[in-house]
């Protein structure tokens, strides 16, 4: 379908473009350079700022005054979303999401957890179930997370992935999409990932269709601890291996590979390609991993119940300026100060979500229940999959790639069908996948296929 949006008083409608041939690339959509476009660094650093004149906010810290603690830093968050939602015409609702959190380990007394959740629903019938979560974490910490007394700045963890989700909201809520964005700024993260526990806990239980998540945590400095400074890429971590993954799956994953090819894995891709078409100035760095050595992120709760899940972070991390207490040791700075952050990275790296998370929620879903006929042997190779219900649909692509490269190298159009052979091209010598395209060239990310498993003919021994 062609997308029409309406942006400062007069309509853009986004181009239609043919599909690519050879190496894949994401379409040209005006639209999404527009948003790219109007993502503010000064809007960064004025929330970052805020967030850091309340002092701390630890999750254990004051709910209630209106100066100091979390309680303020989550008011402010809420009215700011709300905001954010008076220019989408009703489409982006805006709430707290709160529980009482019992004691644990990094919590002494029961404590209220509040997650600000602004969702902006998708317009489109066949879509708007279909999910895309973008997160920062807005509680802070000093040395330790049961002080709740220090003052805790938290400028770059993470009132900076906090900052860069506002500002998207506030571009992203004056456009139309086809599926639902939920822009939120959790807490707890700091006590053991509560509030994006929390979160992840009520959609499964829901049911809900989350296609993608994304996490931005620590995603403000751009000189690192090493020395070396970078204003030009952010890291992007995806696990190969799911953390929900079934004992069958292992099997499967161990006798014919699949272990960089998980969900996340091809999200990961998927945001690289759209940063380059849209976010030039910026490099996305792919790490093959769930997280950093010793560390984790509100991306976790929702891999561990089978949610597509990536981490956004600086590449050089400054740890001086991570969980200290504010301090001068030896000449030295320590602590998590806004003058450390660089606010027009943070800007870039909000960009590059933004692109990609638009890129998303105007694009088909990932084809469904796409297999590899599997049992015959043949120098062929035979992919099915279902039918995408989209109505702008128009059509698939094959992608492929040697099993050693990291991105997919090739793509071929096969027009709106739900099965195609690849003639002479061996599945054991390739990665194969299969993606959704509209009508506009938006395209869905990769389906990776399983392998068709028929009844074994009688005759046949597959394992010479
Ligand atoms: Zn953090």
């Amino acid at each position: 379908m062609i997308v029409v949006v309406v942006v400062a008083g007069f309509s853009v409608v986004v181009s239609q473009t043919k599909p690519a041939t050879g190496r894949p690339a994401p379409v040209r959509n005006r639209a999404i350079a527009n948003i790219v476009r109007e993502i503010d660094a000064r809007n960064i650093e004025a929330t970052i700022r805020k967030l850091v004149s309340f002092g701390t906010r630890n999750t254990l810290s004051e709910q209630n005054d209106p100066k100091r603690g979390i309680g303020a830093a989550r008011d402010w968050l809420y009215a700011e979303f709300l905001k954010a939602a008076a220019a989408s015409n009703g489409r982006m609702t805006v709430e707290k999401q709160s529980y009482e959190q019992a004691k644990a380990a990094r919590v002494p007394q029961p404590t209220m957890v509040t997650n600000v959740v602004a969702t902006l629903k998708g317009s489109q019938p066949e879509a708007t179930d279909r999910i895309y979560v973008v997160s920062g974490h807005y509680d802070s910490m000093c040395n330790t997370p049961v002080d709740a007394k220090c003052d805790a700045p938290g400028a770059n963890d993470d009132a900076s992935g906090t900052a860069a989700v506002l500002e998207m909201a506030r571009v992203m809520a004056k456009y139309e999409f086809d599926a639902t964005i939920v822009f939120m700024a959790v807490a707890g993260e700091e006590q053991s990932l509560l509030g994006s526990t929390h979160f992840a806990e009520q959609a499964k239980e829901k049911n809900w269709n989350i296609d993608a998540m994304f996490t931005n945590d620590i995603v403000g400095n751009t000189l690192g601890g090493n020395g070396v400074r970078d204003r030009g890429t952010v890291r992007v971590f995806s696990e190969g291996v799911p953390s929900n993954e079934k004992p069958a799956e292992a099997t499967t994953r161990r006798s014919v590979g699949g272990e960089n090819d998980s969900p996340s894995r091809q999200l990961a891709r998927f945001i690289k390609e759209t940063s380059e078409a849209f976010v030039p100035q910026m490099k996305v760095m792919m790490v093959y991993r769930r997280d950093r050595y010793g560390r984790g992120g509100d991306h976790i709760p929702f891999l561990e119940r089978g949610y597509p899940a990536v981490r956004f972070t600086e590449v050089n991390e400054e740890f001086r300026h991570q969980h200290q207490n504010v301090r001068v040791e030896n000449g030295v700075q320590f602590g998590d100060l806004p003058e450390f952050v660089d606010f027009a990275y943070v800007a870039n790296v909000a960009r590059v979500n933004a692109a990609s998370l638009a890129a998303l929620a105007w694009a088909p879903s990932r084809p469904k229940g796409v297999t590899i006929l599997s049992q015959r042997l043949s120098n062929d190779t035979e992919l099915k999959w279902d039918a995408n219900r989209e109505p702008e649909l128009a059509g698939y692509e094959i992608v492929w790639r040697d099993t050693t490269a990291a991105v997919w190298t090739n793509s071929k159009p096969v027009g709106n069908v739900t099965s195609f052979t690849m003639k002479g091209m061996s599945k054991d010598n390739y990665f194969f996948g299969v993606r959704a395209i509209d009508k506009d060239g938006n395209r869905s990310p990769v389906s990776y296929p399983k392998p068709l498993t028929r009844a074994q003919p009688a005759a046949a021994n597959p394992s010479l």
